[in-house]
């Protein structure tokens, strides 16, 4: 795949990076339109593409932040069905109701688009008509499962079944939840159909597929070349490179999504994850055409004086960068992304965020009670930049007190309230500063640099730590200084140390705007500092002598502790109620007829003997005396007990099922276990002696 022509490319793409970007597309994941925002999205995505695109607005670059919702996929179909109602109401719905969430909480969007729209049905076509005829895709005719009373293949969530990895009774067609293999549908155990509880049956269909093989060596070498991605982004892109790139099918059997634009592909539609990324160039179009100049778009995603920045979260890695560059790649004239800085999970009070048992926190409902910017500062903060990290209420209020109302917003009141009643709310004039002066004075440059290092190289919780250093050094210079006292003493030394403050203060509403724009907004009103001040311009004598500062209410108010136990209690009940009987035990299988039951021959028997399989961490080879024979039967219970603790007992075993062969073994019945929510394994004993009939 790689020839010169690829070269040549790739080459470009690394030295144009030298020079300063001329414009920045900025793309945060798509959320899918099934449901609303919370705090793991927020911390994944949307708050540092927002930290990040704010940066740049502050310092004057041209950058656009585009995103939009995700309305394809069988996880929009499979909410509509649970509801009653059509997709495209789940969709109207949650992308109304996400496009305000994101407003509300200062998420600086420039456009959110839609991938239903039509637009972005005509974009993604071309895309797969323009690689169709390029010839890239595999035509293959293969099995897949089948809903017959549904008249419908399953792909993807529509099938559940056992995972043959590790074993898990519920994992789906896509992807076991409980170990995060990736899974095809016909590898599933025991599958049934999501729709109706059916067993499928399988059925031939046509597909296309994208082989990504193709493209392998050319993408070891460009992510090979991508010195600034995070460890834990080129980590897992060479992990999957090392596995080998096979073949993507990029069609599905599904009437919800973007048809397929080819006659012979009727009921077809594009996989969701080859249309979504294709959605933030037809989001970029829309909005060019907002603009009044519908061929803008080009200019951010074809003009490689353009830097693209994907912000995701870690289980989107694969798509952002390996098969979306892979597209673009081979569609041709597109760039492709310059970093994607994609981060770990969030996790909440210790636990793992989970929207099915409601363990979590959503954004609509944190807004009801908080104001946005604060939970910017403390998400900000605990980002999972590098690694997990845990979101829980006390630290919020331990932060927003100690940090933000102790240090930041004491510093501010405390420089406002001094210049108000001593000197009429006028910066006071400063002369013959003295070292310690300075050394304040001089922070604001030194930690500018820092502060900008850190959001250069995607180090937001760095930039904001820094950010809060300075409000720290102010708070702390003013202490020292003691302009209570100097004030009759000595005016001049107060009247300077009035003056540094006000700097400080200056710096701090710019360097913090774009954490707490909301804020920061009323703090400049309140400075007299003008909104459109740019980065540039943070120096150490922003706020001139005889500037006024008028008076204002706190900036920061404390949270009280019944405040956030009320939050923590909310959790856990909601948690409680959704994780009931439902949840604790699955549900109850279709009714069996009498003589289903009675097919089944059920026999006491005595374990004699047992031994582990090797090279298996689960099977344990057992012998059972039924009474009139001997049979080996594997159980995969080594995890639970060891050989030995297991001879003697007396079980049940179904002794009719047909043979089958494991690591080579022959198994012949099954021993019957309790396996209770933890997912321990428990015997089913009996008394009776071995060869005994169970009914
Ligand atoms: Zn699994």
């Amino acid at each position: 795949m790689v020839n010169l022509g690829n070269r040549r490319y790739f080459r470009r793409l690394t030295e144009r990076k030298t020079i300063m970007a001329k414009r920045t597309l900025i793309t945060s994941a798509l959320p899918y339109a099934n449901g609303p925002i919370h705090l793991g999205h927020l911390a994944g995505a949307y708050l540092p593409a927002d930290l990040y695109t704010r940066y740049l607005r502050l310092k004057g670059e041209d950058v656009i932040h585009i995103c939009g919702s995700d309305e394809h996929g069988v996880p929009i179909t499979i909410a509509a069905e649970k509801e009653g109602i059509t997709p495209q109401q789940v969709v109207d719905k949650f992308h109304n109701q996400n496009k305000g969430i994101f407003e509300r909480f200062g998420i600086d969007f420039d456009y959110y688009g839609r991938t239903s729209s039509k637009t972005h049905r005509e974009t993604s076509q071309d895309f797969f008509k323009v690689l169709n005829e390029q010839g890239v895709f595999k035509k293959k005719t293969e099995e897949q499962l089948y809903d017959e009373d549904a008249d419908m293949f399953l792909p993807d969530r529509y099938v559940k079944g056992t995972c043959p990895i590790c074993g898990y009774a519920e994992a789906y067609g896509d992807q076991c939840e409980k170990c995060g293999s990736s899974l095809s549908p016909t590898e599933l155990i025991d599958p049934i159909s999501a729709i109706t509880g059916n067993k499928p049956i399988t059925k031939m269909t046509e597909h296309w597929y994208l082989p990504l093989g193709n493209f392998q060596e050319w993408l070891e070498e460009w992510i090979g070349s991508r010195k600034k991605w995070k460890p834990n982004v080129t980590g897992q892109c060479k992990s999957w490179l090392n596995t080998g790139l096979g073949d993507r099918a990029v069609t599905r059997d599904l009437t919800w999504g973007v048809p397929v634009p080819l006659p012979e592909a009727e009921g077809k539609v594009l996989y969701v994850w080859f249309d979504a990324p294709i959605g933030y160039i037809s989001a970029t179009k829309e909005w060019a055409e907002k603009q009044g100049n519908p061929d803008l778009w080009k200019t951010y995603w074809q003009d490689d004086d353009t830097t693209l920045i994907h912000f995701i979260g870690k289980d989107n890695i694969v798509f952002h960068c390996i098969m979306f560059p892979a597209i673009l790649k081979q569609y041709g004239k597109y760039i492709l992304p310059e970093n994607v800085p994609a981060n770990e999970f969030l996790n909440l009070e210790g636990r793992k965020l989970s929207t099915s048992k409601g363990w979590a926190v959503w954004l609509d409902e944190y807004m009801d009670n908080f104001e946005p910017d604060l939970l910017r500062y403390v998400l900000g903060t605990t980002l999972p930049e590098t690694k997990d990290s845990d979101f829980t209420w006390k630290d919020f209020q331990v932060r927003v007190n100690s940090e933000l109302a102790d240090i930041f917003g004491n510093f501010v009141y405390r420089t406002t309230s001094f210049t108000q009643r001593f000197f009429d709310g006028q910066v006071p004039e400063a002369k013959d500063l003295n070292e310690t002066d300075r050394a304040a004075l001089s922070a604001i440059t030194e930690q500018k640099e820092l502060i900008q290092k850190a959001y250069d190289s995607f180090r937001f919780r760095e930039a904001i730590a820094e950010t809060m250093n300075l409000a720290r050094i102010g708070n702390r210079y003013f202490t020292e200084t003691e302009p209570w006292k100097s004030r009759k003493e000595a005016p001049q030394v107060c009247k300077n140390t009035l003056y540094v403050c006000s700097q400080i203060c200056g710096a701090l509403s710019l360097l913090f705007q774009p954490v707490m724009p909301q804020k920061m907004h009323l703090f400049r009103e309140q400075l007299g500092i003008p909104h459109h001040t740019k980065w540039e311009q943070i120096d150490d004598h922003l706020v001139s002598a005889g500037h006024l500062v008028t008076e204002q209410e706190i900036l920061f108010n404390k949270i009280e502790d019944d405040i956030v136990e009320k939050e923590i209690q909310k959790l856990k009940d909601k948690s409680e109620t959704q994780t009931g009987e439902e949840e604790k035990f699955p549900a109850l299988k279709e009714t069996a007829t009498f003589d289903d039951f009675m097919s089944l021959d059920l026999r006491a028997g005595k374990i004699v003997a047992a031994e582990k399989v090797k090279k298996s961490n689960k099977l344990i080879k057992i012998k059972v005396d039924l009474g009139f024979e001997k049979r080996t039967i594997l159980s995969g219970v080594a995890e639970f007990f060891s050989p030995d603790d297991i001879v003697g007992k007396s079980v049940c075993v179904v002794a009719n099922l047909a043979p089958k062969k494991m690591m080579g073994i022959e198994s012949n019945g099954m021993i019957l276990m309790g396996e209770d929510s933890e997912g321990s394994l428990h015997f089913v004993e009996t008394d009776a002696e071995p060869g005994s009939p169970i009914t």
